[in-house]
């Protein structure tokens, strides 16, 4: 890539969640491989886990750097050592580990003048909104860094303005998205809680959020023209400031390594996962992984472990370790499970290689919760996807990618409904022929892979040379230029 002569400091401050770490630290390696220079904001045991961050920049000669401050664990009535929100023992913990986000002004002052590092613009998570008052202080412009598509931008905002949540009464009543490109339906289950308005509490956060929003000199979108065109170009309209879409930033990693440790520690070796890989057809093989936070109980693990052996197909099924419970693992022992499936598949407990999995020929199918990381990854990895939305903006995304772009399928009609319900099962048969949707030999699946392999070719081409490319040239101009 190409560097601007000119030179800034950039203060990235994100969320502590692995789906906002993951692009923040992307974004990383992007500017600075423009020649610009990045701190990163971290927790000790954040930063301990992205260190191969570090090692990359230091081998690639980048300037890259993280400063470390203690997460207030204690003093937000945390247990201690839950400094990412994937360590939290339960998602109710979430909103006290938001506020605690939101706590760190002051100690992140003090670090800066501590270290002496004196940044020339900030690039703050949305839902950190003490970054305004700390980019007035140091008399720097701010930017806003959204984790979600221009698809869910839009939406959101225009089932905002248009106040359609005040004639719904029902949770599972269907409204339609006013004034977007296509015909899109949802229930009021289907939205996250901070658009939903649930409580007063969710609306004074959201409020506060957009607030912090309008007033930033403009917001980078993990996502691309190439990607969403119609969606990129309404959200530009209605933003009223500056967007610039710069994704999909995980096509900054190009290397093997970089693919392979990403986030985390993979609980797999590299040499072995490349090898189950290299031994299947290209495009055969299922991947299955439901993101850094979702849960699924035993009971559904159950179901999804025999449909996806009904399925027939080779897979690998990531099983996040805190899903691994006691009863599941004595059902997938007692059941031999991984024996029957007999070399065709591989089963990941813990974090799995997600980009290097993805971006592998062998794979033709991704079972995928519809977290806006996944999605993009399995976008630009030009693969086809079986959508299984559980929560958060998930449900956008898995609209998206089956009525807006057609490269993907629903794992079942019902489980679109049914999943929102605690405890409601997706059963095995809905998930093989789910699955066999997907790899459909009939015109349909024909053509729905020929799109995610061409909309795949357009993402990658985004940031080479197409409108990511020009917005990050944009972007360091308009900052410089400040
Ligand atoms: N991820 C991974 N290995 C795993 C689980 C997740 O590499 O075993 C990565 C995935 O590639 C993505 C991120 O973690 O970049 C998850 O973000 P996403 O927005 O998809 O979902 P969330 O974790 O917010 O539900």
């Amino acid at each position: 890539m190409a560097s601007t002569n000119h030179h800034l400091h950039f203060l990235l401050v994100p969320l502590m969640s692995q789906s906002h770490l993951i692009p923040f630290t992307d974004m990383a390696k992007l500017l600075a491989h423009r020649g610009q220079t990045v701190t990163i904001i971290m927790t000790p045991l954040n930063a301990a886990r992205f260190n191969a961050i570090i090692d990359y920049a230091i081998n690639s000669n980048l300037k890259i750097q993280f400063i470390t401050l203690n997460f207030p664990c204690q003093e937000a009535g945390l247990p201690e050592g839950c400094e990412n929100l994937d360590s939290l023992p339960s998602p109710d913990l979430s909103v006290k580990f938001l506020k605690a986000s939101n706590t760190l002004q002051k100690p992140v002052e003090n670090l800066l003048r501590d270290l002496q590092i004196t940044p020339t613009c900030i690039i703050s998570d949305f839902c950190l909104t003490w970054t305004t008052d700390l980019a007035l202080k140091l008399r720097i412009p701010r930017i806003v860094f959204h984790t979600v598509s221009c698809f869910t931008l839009l939406c959101s905002h225009n089932l905002e303005t248009h106040k359609v949540y005040e004639s719904i009464t029902s949770d599972s009543q269907p409204f339609l998205v006013p004034e977007i490109p296509d015909r899109i339906e949802f229930t009021k289950a289907q939205l996250p809680a901070w658009a939903r308005r649930s409580s007063n509490e969710q609306q004074d956060l959201f409020d506060k959020y957009k607030e912090a929003e309008q007033s930033a000199q403009g917001l980078l979108v993990n996502t691309c023209e190439e990607i969403e065109p119609s969606y990129v170009e309404g959200y530009q309209k209605v933003a009223m400031n500056n967007v610039w879409c710069i994704g999909p930033l995980s096509l900054c990693n190009k290397t093997a390594s970089s693919k392979f440790e990403r986030g985390n520690k993979p609980a797999i070796d590299e040499h072995r996962c490349l090898k189950w890989l290299d031994s299947m057809k290209p495009r055969s093989a299922i991947y299955v992984c439901f993101g850094s936070l979702s849960h699924l109980l035993p009971n559904q693990l159950i179901e999804l472990g025999l449909g996806l052996e009904a399925s027939n197909r080779p897979l690998i099924w990531t099983i996040r370790k805190e899903s691994c419970s006691k009863e599941f693992e004595k059902w997938l022992i007692e059941q031999k499970l991984e024996e029957r499936l007999n070399g065709r598949g591989l089963i990941i407990r813990g974090w799995a290689p997600q980009m290097l999995i993805l971006s592998h020929p062998a794979i033709g199918g991704f079972l995928t919760h519809c977290g806006w990381n996944s999605t993009l990854e399995g976008i630009s990895s030009g693969v086809p996807m079986i959508t299984w939305p559980l929560s958060a903006e998930q449900f956008y995304n898995a609209k998206l990618i089956v009525q807006v772009l057609k490269t993907g399928v629903y794992i079942t009609d019902e489980a679109l409904v049914q999943c929102q319900k605690v405890g409601a099962l997706v059963k095995k048969e809905d998930i093989r022929k789910g699955i066999e949707k997907s790899f459909d030999e009939g015109e349909d699946g024909v053509e729905r892979r020929k799109r995610a392999q061409e909309l795949g070719e357009r993402a990658r081409r985004a940031l080479e040379e197409g409108g990511s490319y020009l917005n990050v040239t944009l972007f360091i101009s308009n900052i410089l230029c400040n």
